[in-house]
């Protein structure tokens, strides 16, 4: 590790001066969380805190301060204070990274977990590497992302329909949480179901198509049994209709966007565009089937 960097560092896009990890209600674009905002700090509090949330703003900035999983705070702090050469001149969210996008999406992409120098240095899920790009370009020729890039906080990004989210919510060293992990932070993914109350769930990887199955039978949805297979563009119904208080929900599953899977090409554009198609056409979006030009 590099030594630590300056105490205040600017913003690239505002250019105002944060600390890092950024402190709740300092500023920072599309921060969701206040000075006040409640802390959870263990497993039970993040039970506790997730069920009293009453709406996905809430959630988000409970999400975005939560402190309960020792060993992923102080990973994500310490790569936030001393940040990776090409980003040392940047300050570092170092927080949890919230879902993002439309409140009440019929869509929502399910993820793994930020990555180090990508959500947990600009505080926005899939922004600022590799993979979010390949994501938020598909999502973009799908016509359900305004820009092409995301690349920081405040860039004027914005989805129609669609909501992401990961299955866990802090940068894990090597990108592997471990099980305990991944269960102190399942009830949030679980309250962000419910409260956002989506017709698919786009799910990136292997580890977010069982988190999904897991999360759709915490809520008591009808799995079926054995469970469904994860593949590219597999699909399966996790809720029946008028189960969760709508019609039928639908589990959508896509090669994870990382650049192990891009680089090798076992995951294209194409392969990519027709798993968001997919799910977009299950989810009812208008427009849904027919992306743009691809780069
Ligand atoms: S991984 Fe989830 S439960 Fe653990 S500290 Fe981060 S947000 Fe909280």
């Amino acid at each position: 590790m590099p030594p630590p960097r300056p105490e205040l560092l600017r913003h690239p896009l505002p250019g105002d001066l944060h600390r890092s990890p950024v402190e709740p209600g300092s500023g920072w674009p599309e921060d969701p969380a206040e000075p006040g905002t409640r802390v959870a700090r263990t497993p039970a509090g993040v039970v506790r805190s997730a069920a009293a949330s009453r709406t996905t703003e809430q959630l988000d900035a409970r999400v975005s301060v939560c402190r309960a999983c020792p060993r992923l705070v102080a990973w994500r702090e310490e790569v936030a204070a001393t940040g990776r050469r090409a980003y040392r001149d940047q300050p570092y969210w170092g927080r949890p990274i919230s879902g993002w996008g439309d409140a009440h999406a019929p869509l929502l992409v399910v993820g793994l977990a930020p990555a180090a120098h990508g959500g947990n240095r600009t505080g926005r899920v899939f922004t600022g590497d590799r993979s979010g790009d390949w994501i938020f370009a598909a999502l973009h020729r799908a016509g359900l992302a305004a820009q092409e890039r995301s690349d920081h906080a405040g860039d004027g990004q914005h989805l129609t329909g669609v909501r992401i989210a990961a299955a866990v919510r802090c940068a894990p060293p090597d990108n592997l949480p471990t099980p305990d992990e991944r269960a102190a932070c399942a009830p949030w993914l679980d309250r962000e179901v419910q409260l956002v109350r989506p017709r698919v769930l786009l799910a990136l990887g292997g580890i977010a198509w069982d988190a999904s199955l897991a999360c759709a039978r915490r809520l008591g949805w009808a799995v079926p049994r054995p469970a469904p297979r994860f593949g590219h563009g597999a699909r399966a119904v996790l809720a029946l209709p008028g189960q969760d208080g709508g019609g039928a929900v639908h589990l959508v599953g896509s090669y994870h966007v990382s650049q192990q899977n891009t680089s090798t090409g076992r995951l294209t554009e194409a392969m990519l565009d027709d798993a968001v198609a997919l799910a977009a056409a299950l989810a009812g979006l208008p427009g849904a089937g027919a992306p743009g030009p691809r780069g």
